[in-house]
């Protein structure tokens, strides 16, 4: 309803080039960097999309990771300003990316929480924010409460990815069971995949069955 009567209001434009009729036109997507062919393991960037190294060698404690994107120009922008400037449009522009592409149709999607006090700060979660659209557009079900953050973990940048493990070791608690659920964990970036991990265990731990780790965007 409320889209209909903006959308009369303000007809779509494309967001990059301005061309009328949807805020990603069809040029403009082709365009946009894609993360395919990927590892279906650990969704790292691979040529001919089959496990890779880094997951026969230590599995992941999540079934299947997937991101739709390469954290690149403009996907990378568009995460930036949702992030760090509150425009929370882009959780919807990229919902509208990504819904139609997700790799599977889990019981759940579980955005990564952030701790209280980040949460207070920011005003909102961009993981959240993120998977309130996906819910939105696809009818899966969505809980951004099912996970708490216990730990305000700091800032994981500029750490490795041993420091990033250990600086999240029990960060997540999980408010209720989850015995055979298929959940898709969501969060916007995926980097060494440490967020995701912790909470995929912590997950497993209640029960869940098959356990998806998703992102917008990965990091190379
Ligand atoms: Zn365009
Ligand atoms: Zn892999």
């Amino acid at each position: 309803m409320i889209d209909g009567w903006l959308g009369a209001l303000f007809p779509a434009v494309c967001t990059w080039c301005g061309t009328p009729g949807s805020d990603a036109c069809p040029d403009c997507q082709a365009g946009l960097p894609w993360n395919d062919p990927a590892c279906p393991g650990c969704a790292r960037p691979q040529v001919h999309g089959e496990r890779c190294g880094h997951c026969a060698a230590k599995p992941p404690p999540f079934d299947a990771a997937w991101t739709a994107f390469r954290l690149e120009v403009p996907v990378q922008q568009g995460i930036h300003r949702l992030k760090y400037q509150g425009r929370l449009i882009e959780a919807a522009r990229l919902g509208r990316l990504l819904a139609p592409r997700l790799p599977s149709r889990p019981d759940l999607i579980l955005p990564v929480p952030l701790h209280r006090w980040r949460l207070a700060r920011r005003g909102y979660n961009q993981a959240g924010e993120l998977a309130h659209h996906l819910g939105r557009l696809t009818g899966i079900a969505v809980d951004p409460r099912l996970a708490v953050r216990r730990r305000a973990t700091p800032d994981q940048i500029g750490l490795t990815a041993v420091e990033r493990r250990r600086n999240l070791r029990g960060a997540f608690h999980i408010r209720s069971a989850l015995d055979g659920l298929h959940l898709a964990l969501l969060d916007d970036v995926m980097t060494t995949g440490a967020t995701l991990s912790e909470l995929a265990r912590a997950c497993r731990q209640a029960g869940a069955a098959r356990i998806e780790a998703w992102a917008v965007a990965r990091t190379a």
